[in-house]
């Protein structure tokens, strides 16, 4: 309903695609709250005041056509979201039915393997989403999918939805927010009578494929646990899939019951971590090239380089430089952007350089652990690492040999000059050695 209100004021008022992507599309309907309807924008880079000036009658008109309702609308932004408190909380929702078959309508479109940049962060977690993707039911049941915020679960999530649908488009593929399951787990049982519940329990028992997004969310809410717990175990038993998401892995989430964290462990869990810099220049290289949008590559680099924890702000930087492009038909210089992403990127607080920093990134590179890199193993696939590190501890800060030597396991003086040694006379021997050295700096400090 929601993606045909939002087509609807596309049509209506001829907007381009990138007007549409830039203003529309994000916008989520939140709540309803008696007559009200919350719109989120979900990010304050959007600009809300414009989006209200330009945008609040055509919606206005859109949703009074579709639900036939004349609600009123406010929008809001996230922070205002979460401290928002309604007066009357048995409100309708914008109406939730049984899944249709082959119905994409409640995943994001853009949000599929296609537009998926795959990279160090999120390999495995997306191995493992298409190989669910592949065989629902069959490979990993449930999937477990947890990362912080921002960083690609949503997006993995709907590409699953979208991958079965596409091959199988019989099958019916069921996604909430775990906001909205407890939601309708809480009405259900307000309306007391055991038709709402039936009607609750034919929704989500019939499915084939459950995904519930931000799992987290249950927590601490016995009903929707219990009720939960039931409908996850009838599916489950069926041989029907089940995919979530959440921030932290279950033994992390300490109110869980124990028979559910179990049951989540079953499964397979797959962590994304934070992206890389070839990843996020990757992904912004990517969302540039869908977007029509000629950026030079310093620009990006400059986004890549100062956003590194979250890809939805990583995107929303490029968004900002892409609305401005759009409204003043200007190329983007990089005075330009430096000032348009002030109040995202703020250069003077460049991240410092520590020993810690290096070791962890040296480790990274070389897939070995902290706890590798700091043993007293001597094997070379650890040993080379080690002196690299110890080589750029000692040219990148100016830590002393002790502090190195503390800092990698312990080691005395002998040994720190020793390694470093090594790898000084083979950077300046060895071309691999010294590309090598210097895509790690890269990663160390990318500006
Ligand atoms: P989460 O659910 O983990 O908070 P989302 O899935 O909503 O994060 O992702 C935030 C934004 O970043 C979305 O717009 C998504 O498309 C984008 N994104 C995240 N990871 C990737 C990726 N690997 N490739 C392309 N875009 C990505
Ligand atoms: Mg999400």
């Amino acid at each position: 309903k929601w993606n045909e209100i939002l087509q609807m004021v596309k049509e209506e008022h001829g907007l381009t695609d990138v007007s549409f992507n830039t203003w529309i599309k994000p916008l989520e309907v939140f709540a309803i709250d008696g007559n009200t309807l919350y719109i989120l924008v979900p990010s304050e880079q959007m600009g809300l005041s414009y989006i209200n000036k330009k945008y609040y009658l055509p919606l206005k008109v859109a949703i009074g056509e579709v639900t036939g309702i004349e609600y009123d609308i406010q929008f809001i932004l996230p922070d205002q979201a979460q401290s928002l408190k309604f007066k009357n909380n048995d409100t309708p929702q914008l109406e939730q039915q049984t899944p249709v078959k082959g119905d994409h309508s409640n995943l994001n479109p853009n949000y599929t393997f296609d537009t998926f940049v795959v990279g160090n962060n999120n390999r495995f977690a997306h191995s493992a989403s298409l190989a669910v993707a592949e065989s629902p039911g069959e490979a990993y049941n449930p999937l477990y999918i947890y990362g912080g915020p921002g960083l690609g679960k949503t997006h993995l999530m709907h590409s699953i939805g979208h991958f079965i649908i596409d091959q199988n488009p019989d099958t019916k593929v069921l996604y909430v927010t775990s906001e909205e399951f407890t939601n309708e787990v809480i009405e259900s049982i307000r309306n007391g009578n055991s038709s709402a519940m039936t009607k609750f329990r034919d929704k989500y028992r019939t499915v084939d494929v459950l995904m519930i997004d931000d799992i987290q969310f249950i927590i601490g809410k016995e009903s929707t646990q219990e009720e939960f717990f039931h409908t996850f175990n009838t599916l489950q038993t069926q041989g029907k899939q089940i995919i979530l998401t959440s921030d932290k892995p279950p033994k992390e989430m300490e109110t869980l019951e124990e028979r559910i964290r179990s049951r989540f462990e079953w499964g397979l869990m797959a962590d994304i971590g934070t992206p890389d810099y070839e990843t996020r220049m990757a992904i912004l290289r990517k969302k540039a090239e869908t977007d029509n949008f000629d950026i030079d590559d310093d620009i990006l680099n400059y986004i890549a380089s100062n956003i590194s924890s979250n890809i939805r702000e990583l995107e929303g930087a490029l968004n900002k430089l892409l609305a401005f492009h759009n409204l003043e038909h200007t190329h983007i210089t990089m005075d330009i952007a430096e000032r348009e992403l002030s109040n995202i990127i703020t250069p003077d607080k460049p991240r410092e350089i520590t020993a810690q920093l290096i070791i962890e990134v040296v480790s990274e590179h070389f897939h070995i652990s902290v706890d590798q890199m700091i043993s007293k193993t001597r094997s070379s696939e650890i040993a080379r690492p080690r002196q690299i590190a110890m080589y750029l501890c000692k040219t990148m800060t100016s830590d002393s040999l002790d502090v190195i030597g503390q800092l990698l396991g312990g080691r005395d003086h002998s040994t720190i000059i020793h390694g470093i040694k090594k790898v000084t006379k083979d950077y300046e021997e060895n071309d691999s050695t010294r590309t090598l050295i210097e895509t790690i700096k890269k990663k160390i400090n990318p500006n």
